[in-house]
């Protein structure tokens, strides 16, 4: 079994002095697992602190919200690939809810951004999902599938490896109602078939996003086809996340 990825994005929260204070409790609560992967998605500020902070932690990967997708420029307020990396970072999430809703990212600009991070050798975790609006008109799939088009559809046969999708229905984000594994493990599902169609290996990993906390976590992963969890609220506490990465420990999921 690969391992499960427990992936956090800490959205606006933690500047370097908590993220610092955060990185230190947390060695303390958890240990090295082959049978677990740990992400975090700081502020870009923090990147550092906790590349730093988790240097002898081979479990844990560093990445960064958001990137652009030229590596220099007249481009104020935005980050490049090769700066984050510079900082510590080695992956991406790409088109988060709130960088398409808020900010007005477009499909278009998911797809430049995988792109050019792939190109990097950076990972690139794809997020997708619907607003409850779509989900109520049916069109959870064909929303998906659109994301997906425009996110991946031009990822080389050599870089699948690099590629990862969160499937994060939009309604179910920081809302504290959750999609049911049967409705996450349906759209995973329909995920795969997508990638496998556009000639993507079966293991791609495909992470389910929203409203996940120790209570629900268990139940996600242990279906087949959720390979993780991309979790906002729930990971910013030190003890908080440590008991939801420490799930399987306790449960003999692992
Ligand atoms: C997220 O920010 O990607 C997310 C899933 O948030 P929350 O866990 O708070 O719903």
């Amino acid at each position: 079994m690969p391992p499960i990825l427990f992936a956090a994005n800490w959205k606006m929260h933690h500047g370097p002095v908590q993220a610092e204070a955060f990185a230190r409790e947390f060695r303390e609560l958890t240990f090295p697992s082959p049978d677990r992967e740990l992400w975090f998605f700081p502020p870009a500020v923090s990147i550092g602190v906790l590349a730093d902070a988790f240097r002898s932690r081979p479990d844990i990967r560093i990445g960064c919200q958001d990137v652009h997708w030229e590596a220099a420029g007249a481009f104020t307020g935005a980050l490049s690939i090769p700066m984050v990396e510079e900082a510590g970072a080695s992956a991406a999430l790409v088109g988060h809810s709130e960088r398409r809703h808020v900010f007005g990212e477009t499909d278009a600009d998911t797809g430049k951004k995988v792109t050019s991070l792939l190109k990097a050798g950076f990972r690139a975790m794809l997020c997708v999902g619907e607003t409850l609006v779509e989900r109520e008109a049916g069109k959870t799939e064909a929303v998906v599938l659109r994301q997906l088009n425009a996110g991946l559809g031009a990822v080389a046969p050599g870089d699948w490896p690099y590629v990862l999708v969160a499937y994060e229905p939009v309604w179910a984000i920081g809302t504290g109602r959750n999609a049911t594994p049967d409705d996450a493990a349906a759209v995973h599902g329909v995920i795969r078939e997508w990638i496998i169609a556009h000639g993507g290996p079966a293991d791609v990993r495909i992470l389910y996003g929203g409203s996940v906390k120790a209570g629900n976590v268990l139940a996600l992963v242990s279906r087949e086809g959720i390979d993780g969890v991309l979790v906002g609220g729930a990971s910013l506490t030190p003890d908080g996340w440590a008991e939801i990465v420490g799930i399987g420990e306790t449960t003999g999921l692992s």
